[in-house]
Parts: structure tokens; C-alpha cells; sequence
């Protein structure tokens, strides 16, 4: 029997499709190799059973913004255990010991006493947390992370053990048309170069990129795109 188009499984699996070829065709447009930019599933907005879809049509890197919503997913114990898990919103310190449960790639530090944190709870466990560094780069005050001047001065101050920072994290402005994201896109790319260059750190990875404005961020070299609405289109 064909299921139907409001089916919510048909739905979440074609949208995924969707976003696979539309960040495939962004990749060829500007050269670059296939598979460089990672899809990361952001599943904030939507319950257990439809993440479960999505994870089933394939997307097994998933985002949430706040850690008790990862934590109750994760041990819900109904998705497979080969999730990788994003943590892309703010995080407490209080939040932190459970989060580390479920070694996930924290990609929104935005403070230095977060890195900190995240470095010493590691430590004390004996592992080692990846992390990206969130920078505020549309200078709206209203987000969080880091103000771009901010971080020469953190990079030269990292703690030794507990954390590897892969690279960046960055969101454009509010209400940005896409030829100022993608500028915002590029001062995050130039940002990450120079920090590349004074630190010795390889910090390959960019995350950039939202339903909205994607295409603009994988011009700029975005290595991992964070895409909910697009994936729960018609499903909610
Ligand atoms: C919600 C969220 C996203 C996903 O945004 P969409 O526009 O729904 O794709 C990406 N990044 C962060 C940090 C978010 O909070």
C-alpha cells in the first residue's frame, strides 16, 4: 500500500533526501569535494518518535540546543547507539557531568569559564571532549558566544587536558539577507585562519549554516551545516 504524503516517516525521509542533494549540489557549485560538509540533524523541535524517523532515513548526527533535551533522547534508550550527538545551545556548568555521558561534541562554548569546565570535568574523567568555539561574529547582542576580538587572546590560554577544539561555531545575524550572511560566513572563515596561523591548531572544522542560509555558508567553506526546519517541513 502507498503511504501517504502526510505520512510523517515519507515526509522526514524526502526532506532528508532533500537536504542531502541540496547540500551536495552546494558543494559541487563551489568546488569542493563531495562529502565535505556534515549534516547535523537538529532535532530540537520535535519529540523522540520523530527524531527516531530521521535517524532511520539516515541522518545519524544529531543537534540539540539544551542539554536536558539531548540527555532524555539519548536515554530513551530507543535510537541507535551509533548517534552522534551536537550540543549547539548554551550550556551551565550544573549540566555538564550528564551531558559528558553521552560523548557528545559540544559545539557552542561561549565563554572561557565553559571551556574551563568542560576541560576539568573531562580531565577528571580521563577524556577528552571535543568542542567548538562559539563566536558571535554578527556582533548582535542579543547571541551568545564569543566576540570575535576576544579569541587571539583565549587561544593562547587553552587548557591542557580535557578539551580538543575542532574549530568554530558561528550563526549569522537575525533577519540577515543572504549576501551579508555569507560575508559573516567568510569574516568567521578569515577569523578561524588567523587563529590557525597563531595557534598551531589545525581547527579544520567550521560550523555554519542553518536552513535558511546554508548554500552561502558551504561557499565559505562550512564543514558542518546545522539544519532543523528544513527536515521537519510538513511533519509538525
Ligand atoms: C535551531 C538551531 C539551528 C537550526 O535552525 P534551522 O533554521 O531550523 O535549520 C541551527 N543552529 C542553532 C545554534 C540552532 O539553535
Amino acid at each position: 500500500m502507498k503511504m501517504s504524503e502526510n505520512d510523517p516517516a515519507e515526509r522526514i525521509a524526502n526532506n532528508w533526501q532533500a537536504v542531502q542533494q541540496s547540500v551536495a549540489d552546494a558543494l559541487a557549485t563551489s568546488g569542493r569535494p563531495a562529502g565535505s560538509t556534515k549534516i547535523v540533524g537538529v532535532s530540537k523541535y520535535v519529540g523522540l518518535p520523530e527524531t527516531d524517523l530521521l535517524v532511520q532515513a539516515g541522518c545519524k548526527t544529531l543537534g540539540e540546543s539544551r542539554p536536558q533535551a539531548l540527555w532524555a533522547k539519548a536515554e530513551a534508550n530507543q535510537l541507535p547507539s551509533d548517534v552522534q550527538w551536537h550540543l549547539i545551545g548554551h550550556l551551565q556548568r550544573n549540566k555538564i557531568r550528564r551531558l559528558l555521558r553521552h560523548s557528545v561534541i559540544i559545539e557552542s562554548i561561549d565563554s572561557e569559564r565553559a571551556l574551563n569546565a568542560v576541560a576539568e570535568i573531562s580531565a577528571d574523567q580521563r577524556i577528552t571532549t571535543d568542542v567548538l568555539l562559539e563566536v558571535n561574529i554578527s556582533g548582535d547582542e542579543k547571541k551568545t558566544g564569543f566576540a570575535p576580538e576576544e579569541l587571539p587572546r583565549l587561544m593562547q590560554n587553552v587548557p591542557a587536558k580535557g578539551i580538543s577544539i575542532l574549530g568554530l561555531m558561528a550563526m549569522a545575524g537575525w533577519g540577515t539577507d543572504p549576501a551579508e550572511a555569507r560575508t559573516q560566513f567568510e569574516q568567521t572563515r578569515l577569523l578561524r585562519d588567523q587563529l590557525r596561523t597563531e595557534s598551531g591548531l589545525e581547527l579544520n572544522e567550521l560550523s555554519m549554516g542553518m536552513s535558511g542560509d546554508f548554500p552561502a555558508a558551504i561557499a565559505e567553506g562550512a564543514t558542518i551545516v546545522r539544519i532543523g526546519s528544513k527536515l521537519f517541513e510538513g511533519v509538525r
